[in-house]
């Protein structure tokens, strides 16, 4: 599939930004603050996606700003990649009420701008954080502590990538056993970025856009 220039996706993500804030049909919208569209490269190789937004994200209008947010700053620390490089986003963009998890309605709503964003942003690899972001972009009911660190190729919003579901950074606060694979998995990322980047590197379309906010 041919790509559309970096700067025309960026202003179609806008666009689709706009959209969401005025039109989406979240039975959420009534019970959120603020809508948590994503925030970070609009070119990203990198994309990570997680459940929905908590209270910090819902105040605050970005992903990952809260306790989970800080432990994914410093796995992404550690393994050299800056959070302005890569995109984060959630399945769903409006905060369940109470932090429960997001009910069937709720992601089939937000699906159709997911696969919008993921789209537009053109990502090499993905990284389904926790259960929920593993099974829709996976298609599959398995759970994620058989199938984290494992990369699947697959075919999602029209283009064949990587996705490489991981445990949810919330998870990983709660147990250590599960922040040491989570660890362990981040490490694998430099190296399976590294395989699946080289066709954009060498096709010079590696352009940054800045933060996407
Ligand atoms: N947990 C998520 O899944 N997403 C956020 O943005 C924050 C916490």
């Amino acid at each position: 599939m041919v790509s559309k220039p970096p700067t025309e996706r960026r202003e179609e993500l806008v666009a689709v930004y706009r959209e969401m804030c005025d039109a989406h049909a979240c039975p959420l919208k009534e019970v959120r603050t603020k809508l948590v569209f994503g925030a970070g490269n609009a070119n990203a190789d990198l994309m990570f996606v997680g459940e929905a937004p908590g209270a910090n994200e819902d105040k605050q209008g970005l992903p990952f700003v809260g306790r989970a947010g800080m432990l994914l700053n410093e796995l992404l620390e550690e393994i050299g990649i800056q959070r302005s490089e890569v995109f984060i986003t959630n399945i769903i963009c409006c905060r369940p009420p109470g932090n429960r998890d997001p009910l069937p309605e709720e992601i089939e709503a937000c699906k159709p701008y997911l696969f919008k964003r993921i789209e537009l942003i053109e990502p090499k690899v993905i990284c389904t954080l926790g259960n929920f972001a593993t099974k829709l972009l996976t298609g599959d009911p398995t759970g994620i502590t058989k199938v984290h660190g494992r990369p699947q190729e697959r075919e999602v919003a029209g283009r064949v990538l990587l996705l490489f579901p991981i445990f949810h950074p919330a998870a990983a606060l709660r147990t250590d056993s599960v922040k040491q694979l989570l660890r362990a998995d981040f490490a694998k990322l430099p190296a399976l970025l590294a395989e699946h980047t080289e066709e954009k590197a060498e096709s010079g379309d590696a352009e940054q856009l800045g933060l996407f906010h």
